[in-house]
């Protein structure tokens, strides 16, 4: 029999734990020819979460918990929900029910046909406001401007991956990570699954917006060094400016028959030594980012096949 693993970080969820678990028990009864694994990752609540998941864990043996010491947030919360999966696939899910656990069977059916990587792509988004679905849309534009990888776009972490997905993921060790272009950066085959995005069932969202800008600065940084480019792009107008106005400054003086004029070879002297101060910084951060993707240490490349048998990664 497969083993599905169901990673579920928790936050302060104490609220939204009871539903929860019972919409999974329905789910479960209904695929009796999976395993079921539930693996709640405890991200440092400070509410009853654990002791509720330890009383679960104590009727219903299906279900594990990973405790953290403290928050460490979600995306690390996920890296230790892969980490002590030990299912064939594993599925992330929020514990506010918003990911509807209805959908799995979906997931499993393409996984089953498969595909590695099975995501949820939000159809609708209820119970959020137009600022950060507009917000979100522009991110996302952004963010596939400055790479050359396809970002799948309204796909949040609800998702279905192979346990070859899971063990490439598990060789990324970076820090500072934001899954979502994870998933992406490792390929193997997609499928798209669309859903409708319920609001919360209890309590409150755990972001603001400064942990969502945080997050999509994350995003960014750790995606592309795209952003060191700037200074180099900078350096280059400038120095056109300079030509421009050097050829100006010359000219005329030939014309006019004087000499330069003392503002004249300042401005000429600042746009020139700016422009060779912007440009040195564009080279340093070219290093810089060089340095800085050989310090993620991530595989350099994944296999899919060899000699027609699949590459576990393990
Ligand atoms: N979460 C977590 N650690 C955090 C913040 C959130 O483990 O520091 C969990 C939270 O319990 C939930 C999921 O991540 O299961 C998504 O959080 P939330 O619903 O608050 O985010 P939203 O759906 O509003 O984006
Ligand atoms: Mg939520």
């Amino acid at each position: 029999m497969k083993k599905i693993t169901i990673i579920i970080p928790a936050y302060n969820e104490e609220e939204s734990l009871p539903p929860l678990y019972e919409r999974l028990e329905k789910l479960m009864s209904s695929m009796e020819h999976y395993e079921f694994e539930i693996l709640f990752v405890n991200d440092g609540s400070k509410d009853n979460t654990i002791n509720l998941i330890k009383e679960y864990r104590e009727k219903d043996n299906r279900i594990s918990y990973v405790d953290f010491s403290r928050n460490f947030g979600k995306e690390i919360a996920m890296v230790a929900g892969l980490d002590y999966a030990t299912g064939d696939c594993v599925i992330f899910m929020d514990a506010d029910l918003q990911d509807p656990p209805e959908l799995i069977p979906e997931l499993v059916k393409y996984w089953e046909e498969g595909y590695d990587d099975v995501y949820a792509k939000r159809n609708s988004r209820k119970g959020e406001t137009w600022l950060k679905k507009f917000t979100s849309k522009m991110y996302y534009r952004v963010l596939q401007h400055l790479t050359n990888i396809p970002i799948q776009e309204d796909t949040g972490d609800f998702r279905l991956l192979d346990r070859r997905c899971v063990n490439a993921l598990k060789k990324m060790r970076e820090s500072q990570r934001q899954s979502k272009s994870m998933f992406s950066w490792i390929g193997y085959k997609k499928k798209e699954v669309l859903y409708d995005r319920d609001p919360r069932i209890a309590g409150k969202t755990k972001w603001n917006y400064k942990k969502l800008v945080d997050l999509a600065i994350d995003g960014i940084t750790s995606f592309t060094t795209s952003p060191l480019r700037i200074s180099t792009y900078i350096s280059i107008p400038t120095f056109i400016v300079l030509f421009v106005y050097f050829v100006y400054v010359i000219a005329k003086c030939i014309v006019t028959n004087t000499m330069i004029q003392a503002y004249q070879a300042i401005i000429l002297l600042i746009l020139f030594f700016s422009g060779i101060q912007i440009l040195l910084i564009g080279i340093i951060g070219e290093y810089l980012g060089r340095i800085f993707n050989e310090s993620k240490n991530r595989p350099l490349y994944l296999v899919n096949e060899y000699n027609g048998e699949k590459e576990m990664n393990d």
